[in-house]
């Protein structure tokens, strides 16, 4: 019947935990929002590191299958009985749980959604609402910093590692970034890095040591993990700050708590959805993040972009270390 057609979108569902050919280009049901949801049909959905995560089991989700994918950009089809402030025809960008953006429409409860400003296109909006968010955490409220601060920035030609280096920058800070490779190096540059250290090639802590006269920086901001953390702690000053908020290259280490005292140092492991709890907070840090593109000091890089339906290639290059900026998939 034309219900049940209308109930039928494509996506994208995972059944087994695995590398990136398990996700598979399905047919899914979607039913109509109850009270409190919105239905939305995506224009683009920005693909983050997280969705590796959950693609491979380092974290868990709820059940199986399921559909990956936390941030897009869409336009409301249908509304909930009862619900005010939301219509159809608006367009939204949403960042977090639940998960299942990887579809051509999805189900989100409203207050998880914002309104997109009109200036701003789709494909950025839905490249910087989970990872300008979270740059907005990690520089504003878990470490504040200041002008005159030096900060260390991992992955700096990353997606969160591309605003941090710009926002950071802009902020004032005198900003030292890590890359895999050149081309790399020259974005980061551009991004507003001052010094640019190819950690494949240079040892991190040494060049970090050189560069701040063996002061050492304010605050780490380390996604990389195993492969970053020790270094990244040797590399920070007197009661610096150590902020791990992701694992590329694999969970860390477990650290022994006395080994901080030598610094008087400060850990945190942090994660955006511990910062955008309430409605308020989710449109304090939304509103910044719009305002800084609208502005220009953040400049999205929107460097890759493919169909929907091949986000199993999107996945293999994010997790290969192919990609800088950001990776959107369009339905
Ligand atoms: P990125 O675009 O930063 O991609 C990951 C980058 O990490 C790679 O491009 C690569 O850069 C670097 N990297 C270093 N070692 C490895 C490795 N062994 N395998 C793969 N990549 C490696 O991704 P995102 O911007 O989506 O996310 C960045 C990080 O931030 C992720 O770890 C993510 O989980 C985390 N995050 C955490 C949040 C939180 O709330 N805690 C929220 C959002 C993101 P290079 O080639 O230069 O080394």
């Amino acid at each position: 019947s034309a219900t049940t057609d209308n109930n039928m979108v494509k996506a994208i569902r995972i059944h087994e935990l695995g590398g990136p050919q398990v996700l598979k280009w399905e047919d899914v049901e979607i039913g109509e929002p109850k009270e409190g949801e919105v239905r939305v049909r995506n224009k683009a959905i920005g693909v983050n590191f997280i969705d590796v995560y959950f693609r491979k089991g380092v974290y868990k989700a709820p059940s199986l299958p399921f559909t990956p994918g936390m941030e897009a950009v869409g336009v409301v089809t249908a509304v909930g009985a009862g619900l005010t402030g939301r219509q159809v025809g608006d367009l939204v960008a949403y960042a977090g749980q639940p998960m299942g953006s990887y579809a051509e429409e999805q189900i989100l409860p409203a207050n998880k959604v914002v309104p997109v400003p009109p200036s701003i296109d789709p494909a950025v909006a839905a490249s910087i609402m989970l990872k300008g968010m979270t740059a907005h955490f990690l520089l504003r409220r878990c470490f504040k910093v200041e002008p005159g601060h030096t900060i260390l920035v991992h992955a700096a030609a990353g997606g969160v590692g591309s605003l941090l280096c710009q926002w950071g920058n802009a902020l004032g800070a005198t900003v030292i970034g890590t890359v895999s490779n050149k081309e790399k190096a020259a974005q980061a540059k551009e991004d507003g890095c001052h010094h640019v250290i190819i950690y494949k090639e240079e040892d991190f802590v040494a060049r970090v040591n050189e560069i701040t006269s063996g002061n050492g920086v304010e605050v780490v901001y380390d996604s990389v993990g195993k492969d970053t953390f020790e270094g990244s702690l040797a590399c920070l000053k007197l009661r610096g700050y150590m902020v791990n908020f992701g694992q590329s290259s694999g969970t860390p280490d477990p650290v022994p708590l006395s080994s901080l005292a030598a610094k008087s140092l400060f850990l945190t492991r942090p994660s955006l959805m511990q910062y955008v709890v309430t409605r308020d907070e989710l449109l304090e840090a939304a509103g910044e993040v719009f305002a800084n593109v609208a502005s220009g000091v953040l400049k999205v890089r929107v460097n890759h972009t493919y169909p929907l339906s091949e986000a199993s290639k999107a996945h293999e290059d994010l997790e290969n270390r192919k990609t800088s900026g950001s990776v959107v998939l369009i339905p």
